[in-house]
């Protein structure tokens, strides 16, 4: 009853709940991390310089050393790297090719006159297919962009590692070397969204022929070298509450980068970071890169996916890293696209049992912004997104009997109507009331 009212009180938007009104969260992994002792040590060694803090120099050397760049900007978190990027490299009207879209990404991409074109390989949109490297881009469809508008109008491939809206899916070696040789051969630069690397790396290890008796850290830094720079959200793989960077190997977008860093973040050397933030950052790199912990952080994973998988319920395969994504269409089938079955099931869940989930589906796709109508993306799906190193398996066993109770009772089910729709982002903040 009480959850029943916050959720109607919240719109209907899991993202509008008070979190003391959450009994598991798993709205998101974005900054919900917790810190090791030795990060909170970290926080202690703050050189709160304004200009030249150790604790910058400490952080570019950890990037230097495990993603293998030259040059870092630091940033306030993901987006500010994406702004800087975006503003960076790309000109009105040029076309950024990449592995299926993430609202920040496309969205500062389009703040700076560009038109995001998802090249990702087609078997990424169908959450039944089982293809090991759902992440990968099909090198026709890039090749076929590069003819149609040209390679001086495509700054840069956006390449992400793992694939958040395919399901947290990875890219293989042998298709990240191909996109670099091709993008290359004419001229265009490759940028990768580092954010989940780390579990991308896992999978490679387990995936890829040759890759069995390499190390996490090695793996990355292979993967890294067939890109020319990055943007990270540091609350994700870096396992810090906030933070985030650029990182690139090129000249001329790091100079401007650099620059327009003082006027959107603070200064180069903290980017919208505390000194302390910067070393709890430099420490969560090193801890992050260490086998045994990314084994863990994806099996956990893992568990929760085989229970649903075991008990019949609709989920993306293979399961992915750091999220399981439900199948919505699946799930809700007698409930059209255009009445949020992925934003109903988020809500259902909390209020069977306080466990906070999101919606990836029609309502985080947003709007054409040259048509204004909906987009209807393949996959409309609910993230259960597993924090690091905060819940155990006891928390997994609650998490998949409410989904299975949801299951149990998703013929009566109704779905949504939207009442309030801000321009940007609007999965965040949209208001919603039940049919
Ligand atoms: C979270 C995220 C971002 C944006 O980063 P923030 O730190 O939230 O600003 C970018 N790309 C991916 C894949 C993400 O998951």
């Amino acid at each position: 009853m009480a959850r029943a009212r916050a959720m109607a009180e919240a719109g209907y938007n899991t993202f509008l709940l008070r979190s003391e009104d959450v009994y598991i969260d798993l709205l998101t992994d974005s900054g919900t991390s917790a810190m090791s002792d030795r990060q909170w040590a970290g926080l202690m060694l703050g050189d709160e310089a304004y200009a030249g803090s150790r604790n910058f120099y400490h952080l570019v050397e950890a990037i230097q050393t495990y993603y293998g760049y030259k040059h870092v900007v630091p940033t306030h978190q993901g987006r500010g790297a994406e702004h800087l990027i975006s503003q960076a490299m790309i000109k009105p009207g040029d076309f950024i090719p990449g592995n299926m879209y993430f609202t920040t990404t496309r969205l500062h991409q389009e703040l700076a006159g560009g038109t995001f074109v998802d090249v990702i390989i087609d078997e990424a949109h169908d959450s039944t297919n089982l293809h090991p490297f759902k992440g990968d881009i099909d090198l026709d469809k890039l090749q076929a962009l590069i003819d149609k508008v040209g390679p001086e109008h495509i700054p840069y491939v956006s390449v992400a590692g793992t694939v958040n809206m395919a399901g947290g899916q990875p890219i293989s070696m042998g298709n990240i070397k191909a996109v670099y040789e091709l993008a290359h051969r004419y001229g265009i630069r490759v940028y990768l969204d580092a954010t989940r690397m780390m579990e991308n790396a896992l999978f490679i290890q387990e995936r890829e022929e040759g890759y069995a008796d390499k190390s996490i850290a090695e793996i990355l830094k292979e993967f890294c070298s067939y890109t020319d720079g990055a943007w990270m959200s540091a609350k994700k793989d870096n396992l810090v509450n906030i933070g985030g960077w650029l990182a690139t190997n090129d000249e001329d977008v790091f100079e401007k980068a650099r620059n327009m860093v003082v006027i959107y973040e603070g200064l180069h050397t903290y980017g919208g970071m505390s000194g302390r933030d910067m070393e709890a950052l430099a420490i969560g790199i090193t801890e992050a890169v260490q086998d045994d912990y990314v084994r863990a952080r994806v099996g956990q994973v893992r568990y929760l996916g085989e229970l649903l998988v075991d008990w019949g319920i609709p989920i993306v395969q293979p399961i992915g890293g750091h999220a399981i994504f439900l199948d919505a269409k699946r799930f809700y089938p007698h409930i059209p696209q255009d009445e949020f079955p992925a934003q109903t099931l988020a809500a259902d869940i909390y209020i069977d049992s306080g466990v906070r989930t999101m919606e990836r589906g029609v309502v985080s796709a947003g709007r054409d912004p040259e048509t204004g109508a909906h987009r209807h993306p393949k996959l409309e799906l609910v993230r259960i997104t597993i924090p690091r190193r905060v819940y155990t398996q006891a928390h997994m066993d609650v998490v998949a009997e409410s989904v299975k109770a949801v299951w149990d009772k998703r013929e009566s089910a109704r779905g949504l109507k939207m009442v309030y729709e801000p321009k940007y982002l609007r999965f965040f903040q949209a208001r919603f009331e039940r049919l």
